[in-house]
């Protein structure tokens, strides 16, 4: 955990540190800055600080609690003069999420989004093909559910090793 004096303003770099390490609610291998989430952090000079947040989606019902932990942590380390804004433009889309936290998601068991096509909500229902396995990369696979423990992701079957997994989709 990142502390610093209250004498001296957090530095920008301390403060994206601090939110390394608030996980996403329905991602928790991944951190809200690996998932896109954190598009701005700005220290102004009497050390007062402003995280600019955008949802996954339009009504995302987690963005509350991703504010709460973040205030949360960022108290926790000594900083106590913090808000955190929403902002929906540009819309977040998962080609912001990067190639390590793309390979995080693989390894927990969660099929990585494939690249977005550009369509919102509409693509959330539109037929798709199923993803590779992320356990064993297989191609032989179905998609169970569009809609997993949250909207966001799909549940997926794979049959050449038999093991059910998630798929973050694309949008
Ligand atoms: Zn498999």
């Amino acid at each position: 955990m990142v502390s610093h004096s209250p004498a001296s303003p957090p530095s920008r770099a301390a403060i994206l540190e601090i939110l390394d390490s608030v996980k996403d609610p329905e991602v928790p291998v991944l951190s809200v800055r690996e998932l896109g989430i954190v598009r701005d952090v700005e220290v102004d000079d009497a050390g007062a600080v402003t995280v600019t947040v955008t949802p996954t989606y339009s009504g995302c019902p987690a963005i509350q609690a991703i504010e709460d932990d973040i205030l949360a942590a960022l108290a926790t380390a000594g900083v106590a003069d913090a808000r955190v804004v929403t902002s929906y433009a540009p819309a977040w889309t998962t080609d912001w999420i990067e190639a390590d936290a793309r390979a995080k998601l693989k390894a927990y068991g969660i099929a990585p989004p494939r690249p977005a096509e550009h369509g919102g909500l509409v693509q959330l229902l539109r037929a798709r093909t199923a993803p590779p396995c992320p356990y064993c990369d297989s191609r032989d696979t179905e998609i169970r559910s569009e809609f997993g423990p949250t909207a966001c992701k799909s549940v997926c079957w794979c049959r050449s090793c038999g093991q059910p997994f998630e798929e973050f989709k694309a949008f």
